[in-house]
Parts: C-alpha cells; sequence; structure tokens
C-alpha cells in the first residue's frame, strides 16, 4: 500500500519523504559549502569543513568543554548541552517539522510534559486504555500535587465534556487495544476549552501520523521502539512548534538532570537513518498479515487500524498516512496464545515493540484490560512470505 496523502494544513506524504531525505543529509550540504570555500572551522565539533573530516556524527563524551573567561558559545557543560545531542536533536527536528528535545527515555520525555505543564488545581485528561505507565506517572506525582487526573477510553473522546481541561492527552492508536482517538475532534474540542493537546506517536512514528499538523500541541514518543528499531537503546523525545513549550522541556532536563548519554544519542542516530525503509517493510508486512491472520481458523480477532473491521477505520485513514506495525491477535485462550508467540521460530518473546525482529507477547500479563488471549504482534522486516510460512506454522499446530 502506497503513502497516502493526509490532508493536514501542512505537510503531505511526499513531503515527508523530503523532510526524511532532509533528516538523512543534515549538515551534508554545510558540509560542502565549506569545502568548497577551502574549509574552516566555523561549523561547530561535528562539521569542521576539511577534506578527511568524518561523515558520520562524532560520539564526544566529554563532561565540560574549554570555557575560559566569561562563559560563551554552545557548548558550556555537559548536563545542559552536547554536541552528539545537537546532531540528533537537528535530525529529529527535521522530520518532525518541529523544535525537538531528545531525552534518555519515553518516559523521561512523557515525564518533561506531564510533570512540568499542568499546575496544583489544574484538569488532565489521559486515556484509560493507553500505555499504563503514563497513568501511574500521573497517579504517583500530579495528583499528590493538587492535579486531578481523569481517565476516558480513547474510543469515546469525541464524547467526553473537555470543559475545565488543561491538558488532553492522546495515544493513536492505543497501546495495546489499538484504539483510535480522532485527533482533529479532539484538538478542536481542546481548543474551546482552552486546553493543549499532547500524542504520543510513538507507534506511527512521524513517518506514519503528523499530530503536529493535525492540530495538537506536543508530540511525545518512545525512541526505543520503531526510531531506533534495533532493541538497544532506551530513549525518548518530545517535539513542538511551541517555543515556550520546548523551552520548558529543555529547563526540565537541565534541572531534573535526566539526560541522554552521547552513545545512546549516536545509536538512536544511526537507527534513524533506516527508519524509512524499515517502516516501509513493517507496515507492508502487517498490512498484509493483518487479513491472512484474520482468516485463519485458529485465530479469534484480529484489530489492525487499516482492516475495514477496524470500528475506527475510517477516522484512521482519515489522519494516518501508515497504520503501522502492531496487531492485536486475539487467541482462543492463554494456553494458545503461548504456544504460538512460542512455537513460531521468527517471533521473539518480548515486551516492547517496533524492533526489526518480531516480537509479541499476551500483554494480559501485565494485567491490561485485554482477553487472556490478546497477544500484541509488533512485525517486524522480516521477509514477508517466510514470515507468514512460520506463523502459519506455528498457528496450524495448535
Ligand atoms: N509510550 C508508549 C506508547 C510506550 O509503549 C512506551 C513503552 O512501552 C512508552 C511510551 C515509554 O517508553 P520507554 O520505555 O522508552 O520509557
Amino acid at each position: 500500500m502506497s503513502q497516502r496523502n493526509i490532508h493536514t494544513q501542512n505537510v503531505a506524504g511526499q513531503d515527508i519523504q523530503e523532510l526524511f531525505c532532509r533528516a538523512l543529509h543534515h549538515g551534508t550540504a554545510t558540509h560542502k559549502a565549506l569545502l568548497q570555500n577551502g574549509g574552516t572551522a566555523a561549523a561547530g565539533l561535528n562539521a569542521q569543513g576539511r577534506p578527511g573530516d568524518p561523515v558520520t556524527p562524532a560520539i564526544v563524551p566529554s563532561s565540560v568543554y574549554f570555557l575560559p573567561g566569561d562563559p560563551a558559545g554552545p557548548y558550556q557543560y555537559a548536563r545542559w548541552t552536547n554536541p552528539t545531542w545537537s546532531a540528533l536533536e537537528e535530525a529529529l527536528s527535521i522530520l518532525e517539522d518541529a523544535e525537538a528535545v531528545i531525552f534518555p527515555s519515553g518516559m523521561a520525555a512523557e515525564a518533561a510534559i506531564l510533570c512540568s505543564q499542568p499546575k496544583p488545581g489544574d484538569r488532565v485528561l489521559l486515556p484509560s486504555d493507553a500505555y499504563y505507565t503514563t497513568r501511574v506517572l500521573a497517579e504517583t506525582y500530579l495528583v499528590p500535587a493538587g492535579i486531578s487526573v481523569l481517565t476516558c477510553p480513547s474510543a469515546n473522546y469525541d464524547s467526553q465534556d473537555f470543559a475545565g481541561l488543561r491538558m488532553v492527552w492522546i495515544e493513536s492508536p492505543s497501546n495495546p487495544g489499538l484504539d483510535i482517538c480522532d485527533i482533529r475532534k479532539a484538538v478542536a474540542q481542546a481548543r474551546q476549552a482552552g486546553a493543549i493537546v499532547v500524542v504520543d506517536n510513538t507507534t506511527p512514528t512521524p513517518l506514519g501520523q503528523r499530530p503536529l499538523d493535525l492540530g495538537a500541541d506536543v508530540v511525545v514518543s518512545s525512541d526505543t521502539k520503531t526510531i531506533n528499531g534495533h532493541s538497544d537503546v532506551v530513549f525518548g523525545h518530545v517535539a513542538s512548534r511551541q517555543a515556550g513549550l520546548i523551552a520548558g522541556a529543555r529547563d526540565w532536563r537541565k534541572l531534573c538532570g535526566a539526560i541522554p548519554g552521547p552513545f545512546e544519542s549516536w545509536l538512536v542516530h544511526r537507527g534513524l537513518e533506516t527508519l524509512e525503509v524499515r517502516f516501509e517493510r513493517m507496515c507492508g508486512n502487517a498490512e498484509a498479515l493483518a487479513p491472512r491472520l484474520a482468516e485463519h481458523r485458529k485465530v479469534q480477532q484480529v484489530k489492525f487500524p487499516g482492516l475495514p473491521s477496524h470500528p475506527a477505520h475510517a477516522v484512521a485513514k482519515s489522519q494516518m498516512l501508515r497504520f503501522a506495525m502492531i496487531l492485536g491477535v486475539t487467541l482462543s485462550d492463554k494456553n494458545s496464545a503461548e504456544q504460538f508467540i512460542n512455537g513460531c521460530k521468527f517471533i521473539r518473546p518480548t515486551t516492547s515493540f517496533g524492533g526489526v525482529h518480531t516480537s509479541a507477547e499476551r500483554r494480559a500479563r501485565w494485567g491490561d484490560k485485554v482477553p487472556e488471549g490478546f497477544v500484541r504482534l509488533s512485525v517486524g522486516c522480516e521477509p514477508l512470505e517466510q514470515l507468514w510460512k512460520e506463523m502459519k506454522a506455528a498457528l496450524d499446530s495448535l
């Protein structure tokens, strides 16, 4: 399925591919220009503009920088800024078409918004069916600070009264149930109420959904998942077009000291460079597997925003460029689900998603409100027919 054009105010499908190319090559044009002008040291630690300079970002582990006299320049102390962070933040900012700030985990990115924006007396709406740690964070730190935390299923945001809210938190598709919230409608309601809208865009990534173009104020992402994609880093970022929100996130990181390591930042930057090809393969695989799994006699239900049987397929189509890589596959019971996961050669039994390897888990094992036989299947980059052959064999043997 090719990339669709979503009718947003700013960015359409082909523009996102253009943004991806620019993110991939950021720095190249500056460096070439410097080389043509005979080279200078003006481009910063990462791009000196000399033949023989490395083309990859440098990993700068230094905790201090030469800082004689009155403090000046972009790098003064490594809890505040770091050149390896800057390179990644530039690439993410181009891709998000908004300023991005990186964090050492998706939860650190969430905390930078959730814990810094609402004030005592404010009311915050969270999805009751989305990533559970967001709710635990809010219950643990916001409620004792005098902030009211309300919850509502993602699919019911339309009928929820937003009056008096300060912040509306959306995760669409929701994790793990894959329900859809109509982001445009939620933004319109939030505007009337004077609330800001935050979207956790971890599952679709900026290539699959553009919440800021749909009107949201902030995006948060767990880059541990698809953005890095290789299951070897825990990471996150925040992106926004509002200077005040970005300044707040930067201050939070600087003052709390929850900062990313240079090596992890470099790894995520390397992962980001293959995001487009990985995402294309994963989404294509998921779209092809969804109907095949749904037809298998051992499968009770497949939930996937890309299937016409999904209750909010029309909304998903109107706001997503791709339907992402997660399928909710319900088998008859706990044992069948475990046998499927463990019996398929090409499924890794893990508790994350978005990696190049197909992985799966029963979400009921964490207490999520899903059937015991519900498997969250994260479809990877394996060649489709080999993957399907092994999945089918595992299902046939149940
Ligand atoms: N948001 C979503 C949708 C997630 O699934 C997760 C983790 O699973 C997070 C945020 C938190 O990210 P991290 O584990 O990188 O802190």
